[in-house]
């Protein structure tokens, strides 16, 4: 759906900074695309575009998943919750537990935000396993809300995170794939 010219620009601009956090790692450095306003702004063009009439609500995972999300959101005119880590959020709220490379880790929503039937978008900035955004659908349905679409900027192919979500939901959409 994206553009060559938006899909060239931003191969030009993501940074690969190879082994951090971690030996073999390789972190893809979306920063930069923020000190290019009119670049940003064409990303959520796209995402947007790739959403609009389709969902009624976006979910964004924390913290990156709000860089860009609050303002697919804004775009579509429909209402941004926020998924977060566990502890940061007062009660009352919503939680989902899910495995780690090592040990297990939580995400939560604020209960009563997502009403039940709202078709909904899970947006992050990247996809790797799969495994944050998978317990990120999982917290949705808990709450009746209808997963209906995937987005993110990268995919890491590799690591076919995408065959997590397919249960949930077929559109799953990723401008720039590694
Ligand atoms: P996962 O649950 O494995 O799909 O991991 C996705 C989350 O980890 C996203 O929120 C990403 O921001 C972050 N992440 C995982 N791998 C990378 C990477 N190679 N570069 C940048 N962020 C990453």
């Amino acid at each position: 759906m994206a553009s060559k010219e938006l899909i060239t620009a931003l191969e030009n601009t993501v940074l690969n900074i190879p082994d951090f956090p971690k030996p073999g790692i390789q972190f893809k450095d979306i920063s930069p695309i923020f000190l290019q306003p009119k670049l940003y702004e064409a990303v959520i063009e796209d995402l947007a575009a790739f959403s609009r009439g389709k969902i009624d609500v976006v979910c964004g995972i924390e913290s990156r998943g709000y860089l860009f999300g609050i303002a697919i959101a804004v775009a579509l005119g429909v209402p941004f919750i926020l998924i977060r880590k566990k502890g940061k959020l007062p009660p009352p709220f919503v939680s989902q537990s899910y495995e780690l490379e090592y040990g297990t880790s939580e995400i939560e929503m604020r209960e009563g935000q997502l009403k039940a039937g709202q078709r909904v978008l899970i947006h992050d900035d990247l996809l790797a396993t799969g495994g944050t955004t998978e317990a990120a659908a999982k917290l949705v349905q808990k709450q009746g809300g209808i997963v209906t679409q995937f987005s993110f900027l990268i995919g890491l192919k590799a690591l076919q995170g995408e065959s997590k979500l397919l249960p949930y939901a077929s559109e799953i959409y990723t401008i720039l794939d590694y």
